[in-house]
């Protein structure tokens, strides 16, 4: 039977102090009267909840100069609420198929610190627990902030709830891995699972350009592609966390096996290698482009020849987008979704996939007809799963589902 829950007061203190805890940090500077009409809440409510947090070294108060001010404001300076430098902070960790970041940020998705191993194998589980392990150890030495929770967002498939990275491909062979339980009882500190997409979705849901968007798909693409879901303003994790895996989604019955099991997924048919193909192929007719002179082009060579316009690369990325849309439109489709947040790795500026996969999506998407299709690219540029990772416990800690400290 479905429990139902009521609210006594303490409840709701708890709630409204979360509340505008979570206004001041998402915001990075925000003053009372703000929050005050953000929240519907009294201007005296607030000033007590205010006070609290201040007392409690969670919040500080920032003056602004006149010329940080942009209204005229002929009375007081305008006094902003900022996190204190001493708040509590969260450990992330992102662990990708070649590249492991540690992080220490702070509730505000600031990164405070940061350490990256690289590696090209990993010689067993251990290995993989030792670097992170680590990776904590030397961050926490270079902080005096308690630190509330530590984080790992993982390639997947993973068992979320239950904190095991179950059998990622091409993983070095580490599979069925309880990773939660074993950081939990090496550090002493609780500890969570999710998918790196799924953090990706929630960093720009709760810092990023998808703050007032209620509903959106947020489209990774590293090594493989993955899609977070954010539905009615919250993360859609699935039963076990494994929502999102749109890589393993077939755009062709009849294509080749996967190693999921399916046949034609998405995985199979856009990504780098065949990006390369398809350049090596064409590129007797097109001499002129850049990437002929590079051996083994990556994902940020083709992207930014694209956006420097080279036909060549374009093509490439033509081709790859067109991939993506048939698994997005399947997508988009099934939940009537209209915004797509894309985030990848680029150095330069330029927003050539957004536009090729808008222009794909406004012909075929069965809502383009009565509404504005909207793809934009990732306040994070290709990070906001590394962001994620703190987000994930930030939103615990907002929405009361796990303390600030233990
Ligand atoms: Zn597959």
């Amino acid at each position: 039977m479905q429990k139902s829950t009521g609210s006594n007061n303490q409840d709701v203190k708890q709630k409204n102090r979360m509340l505008v805890l979570k206004l001041i940090a998402t915001n990075k500077g925000i003053s009372r009267v703000d929050i005050a009409k953000m929240t519907g809440l009294s201007k005296m409510t607030i000033g007590n909840i205010v006070t609290e947090l201040i007392e409690e070294n969670l919040v500080t108060e920032k003056i602004l100069s006149t010329n940080q001010c942009a209204s005229n404001n002929y009375g007081r300076k305008p006094i902003m609420l900022i996190l204190s430098p001493t708040s509590p902070c969260i450990c992330g960790m992102l662990i990708k198929r070649e590249l492991c970041q540690i992080i220490l940020g702070d509730l505000s998705g600031t990164i405070l610190e940061q350490i990256n191993y690289q590696y090209t194998t990993l010689e067993n589980n251990e290995a993989l627990i030792n670097m992170l392990i680590q990776g904590f150890n030397t961050l926490k030495e270079r902080t005096c902030r308690p630190i509330s929770a530590i984080s790992i967002a993982s390639l997947g498939p993973l068992n979320s709830p239950a904190g095991i990275i179950l059998n990622p491909p091409y993983f070095y062979g580490i599979e069925n891995f309880p990773i939660v339980s074993i950081i939990e009882e090496l550090t002493g500190l609780p500890a969570f699972l999710v998918n790196d997409a799924n953090a990706g979705a929630l960093a720009e849901k709760l810092y990023g350009i998808g703050k007032d968007i209620p509903n959106f798909t947020y489209l990774h693409i590293m090594n493989g592609i993955g899609a977070g879901l954010v539905l009615k303003d919250s993360l859609y994790n699935g039963d076990s966390g494994q929502s999102g895996e749109i890589g393993h989604t077939s755009i062709n019955f009849a294509g080749p096996q996967c190693a999921c099991g399916n046949k034609g997924c998405l995985d199979l048919y856009a990504n780098v290698d065949n990006m390369r193909r398809k350049i090596y192929d064409l590129s007797p007719f097109y001499p002129q482009s850049p990437l002929n002179k590079i051996k083994s082009p990556t994902w940020c060579d083709i992207i930014d020849c694209a956006n420097n316009k080279d036909t060549l690369a374009i093509i490439a990325i033509e081709e790859f987008c067109s991939y993506v849309s048939y698994a997005l439109i399947n997508t988009l489709n099934l939940l009537n979704i209209a915004t797509l947040i894309v985030g990848y790795d680029s150095s330069l500026k330029g927003f050539i996939i957004e536009d090729i996969i808008k222009n794909k999506l406004s012909h075929t998407l069965l809502s383009a007809d009565y509404e504005n299709i909207s793809v934009i690219h990732s306040q994070f540029n290709g990070n906001a799963p590394l962001i994620g990772s703190i987000a994930f416990v930030a939103d615990k800690i907002f929405s009361l589902t796990l303390p600030l400290l233990k």
